[in-house]
C-alpha cells in the first residue's frame, strides 16, 4: 500500500471505513450516508484579547452520526487544528460509541488555537464564546461535548456555565469531565489512561504474558499518557521511555512516574529529569519495549517508522496514531495493535456514567464507576475478539466490523427521512 506525504485524517478514517464496508457487504445507499458527517458548523469567535485587540478564531463542530442517540466528542484547542480533522475524529467517535454499545451517535468539534499564547482570562473568552455559537445544536439530548487535547475540566465548567447562563438554569449534563463540584464523575479524569491500562493487561494475558515486569513507552504525558503510565507502574510494569511536545527521557530499568509527573508539574516539560537520558519522539516509538502507548498525536506509527517498531504490542491512546500503511507492515510483522475505538474508549465510557449521574442527580462512588468501566471494556474487547476470530482480520478491522455493523443496524431499522 502506497501513502500520500500530506496526511489527511479524513481521508484515513474514509479508507478504514470502506475496508469494512467491503467486508460487510454494506449496501451502496447506506455507505454513501456512513462516509458523509451529518452536520458541520463552523464558527467565528471574536475574542477581546488583554491588549484591547480584537482577535477572531475559528471553531467547528461536526457530528457524524445520531443514528444510535445523541452525538458525543470532544473539543480539541489546536493552533494546526483542520476541519478533516474533526470531521476524522467525529467519525471515529461514531465508531467507538458503537463499539462500546453506549447510546451515542460522533461528534467532535475544536478551535483553531494556541493556547499557550492566551492568558486565562482570554481562554476564558474565547471558551464562552465558542460554547455561545454551538449552543444552538449542542444541549444534554442533543449533542454532548468532553475535553480533548488541549483542553480540561476548567474549560468544560465555563462552557457548562455559559449553556446554563443561556437557558436560565444549571444544566449538568450538557457536558462531560467537569469538575466533581458542578456534577462531574469520580474516575472521568483518569477514565482514558485508566481504560488503555485495562485494556493493555488484557491483551498481554491473552498473549499468555501479564502487566508485571513488561517494559512500556508512552508518547505523549499529558491527561492520557501520564495517567496510564502512572497505573501501568503500579501494576508492576517498568516504564523506561515517556515524552511530550518538549521531547522524551528514556531510564532502561524504568522511570520513577510519580517522580516524573512531579518534575513535569514544576517545569511543564518531562525533558531535564533527572538521571534520565533524553530521547526523541521518533526514537521513542521504534524503542526496544514490550509495549508502545501512543498517546499524543494522529500519524506517528507510519510506512515511513513501522518497520523499525519494536514493541510486541500497541495499545493506541491516541485517536489516528497509526496509518493505514503502517497498519499493514505492523500486522505483517504480527505486531498486535489494539485500536483507538477500543483503547482509549475508556474516557467517553466514564462520561457516559458522567452524563447519566447528571440527568439522574444521583452520584456514583469512584469504585463502582471504575467496576463498571472495567466490565464494559472487557466486553467489548470480547466482542472484537470474536469478530477477528469469525473474519480472520486485525484488532482495528474487529472492533471497525462490530461498530459498524451496529450503526447500520440502527439506520435500517429507522429507515430514511422522510
Ligand atoms: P493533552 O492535551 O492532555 O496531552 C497531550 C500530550 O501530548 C501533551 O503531553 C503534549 O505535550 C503531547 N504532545 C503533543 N504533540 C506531541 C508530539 N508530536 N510528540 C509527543 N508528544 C506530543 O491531550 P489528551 O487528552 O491526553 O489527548 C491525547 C490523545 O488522546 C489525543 O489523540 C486525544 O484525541 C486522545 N483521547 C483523549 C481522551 C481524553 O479523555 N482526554 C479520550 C480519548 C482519546
Amino acid at each position: 500500500m502506497t501513502e500520500t506525504v500530506s496526511f489527511n485524517p479524513w481521508d484515513m478514517a474514509r479508507q478504514q471505513f470502506a475496508q469494512v464496508a467491503d467486508l460487510l457487504e454494506l449496501e451502496r445507499g447506506l455507505r454513501d450516508i456512513l462516509c458523509h458527517s451529518k452536520r458541520e458548523l463552523t464558527v467565528s469567535i471574536p475574542v477581546r484579547m488583554d491588549d484591547g485587540r480584537l482577535e477572531v478564531f475559528t471553531g467547528y463542530r461536526v457530528q457524524h452520526n445520531m443514528n444510535l442517540g445523541p452525538t458525543k466528542g470532544g473539543l480539541r484547542y489546536s493552533p494546526r487544528l483542520t476541519l478533516d480533522e474533526v470531521r476524522a475524529l467525529a467519525m471515529w467517535m461514531t465508531w467507538k460509541c458503537a463499539l462500546m454499545s453506549l447510546p451515542y451517535g460522533g461528534a467532535k468539534g475544536g478551535v483553531i488555537v494556541d493556547t499557550r499564547q492566551l492568558s486565562l482570562r482570554e481562554l476564558e473568552g474565547l471558551t464562552r464564546r465558542f460554547a455561545s455559537e454551538l449552543s444552538i445544536i449542542i444541549g444534554p439530548e442533543s449533542d454532548i461535548p468532553a475535553p480533548d487535547m488541549y483542553t480540561d475540566a476548567q474549560v468544560m465548567a465555563w462552557f457548562m456555565d455559559t449553556y446554563s447562563m443561556h437557558v436560565g438554569q444549571t444544566v449538568h449534563s450538557v457536558v462531560t469531565g467537569k469538575p466533581v463540584v458542578i456534577g462531574g464523575s469520580y474516575g472521568r479524569q483518569e477514565a482514558t489512561g485508566r481504560g488503555c491500562t485495562i485494556i493493555a493487561g488484557e491483551a498481554l494475558r491473552r498473549a499468555g504474558r501479564g502487566l508485571k515486569a513488561s517494559r512500556v513507552a508512552v508518547q505523549g504525558f499529558g491527561n492520557v499518557g501520564s495517567v496510564a503510565a502512572m497505573l501501568l507502574d503500579r501494576e508492576g510494569a517498568h516504564v523506561v521511555a515517556v515524552s511530550d511536545s518538549r521531547g522524551g527521557i528514556h531510564q532502561p530499568q524504568g522511570l520513577d512516574i510519580p517522580a516524573v509527573m512531579r518534575h513535569k508539574l514544576d517545569t511543564g516539560q518531562v525533558a531535564g529529569f533527572p538521571g534520565a537520558e533524553p530521547i526523541s519522539n521518533a526514537d521513542l516509538l521504534t524503542l526496544d519495549c514490550d509495549l508502545l502507548l501512543p498517546c499524543a498525536n494522529e500519524n506517528q506509527l507510519t510506512a515511513a517508522n513501522a518497520d523499525q517498531v519494536q514493541a510486541k504490542v500497541i495499545v493506541e491512546g491516541a485517536n489516528g496514531p497509526t496509518t493505514p500503511a503502517a497498519d499493514e507492515i505492523l500486522g505483517d510483522r504480527g505486531v498486535l495493535v489494539i485500536p483507538d475505538i477500543l483503547a482509549n474508549a475508556g474516557g467517553v465510557t466514564v462520561s457516559y456514567f458522567e452524563w447519566v449521574q447528571g440527568l439522574q442527580s444521583f452520584f456514583w462512588s469512584e469504585s463502582e464507576v471504575n467496576t463498571r468501566l472495567r466490565e464494559l471494556l472487557l466486553k467489548a474487547y470480547n466482542k472484537m475478539a470474536g469478530a477477528v476470530e469469525r473474519y480472520k482480520v486485525s484488532p482495528r478491522m474487529g472492533a471497525y466490523l462490530v461498530a459498524v455493523d451496529r450503526v447500520a443496524e440502527a439506520a435500517r431499522v429507522r429507515g430514511i427521512y422522510p
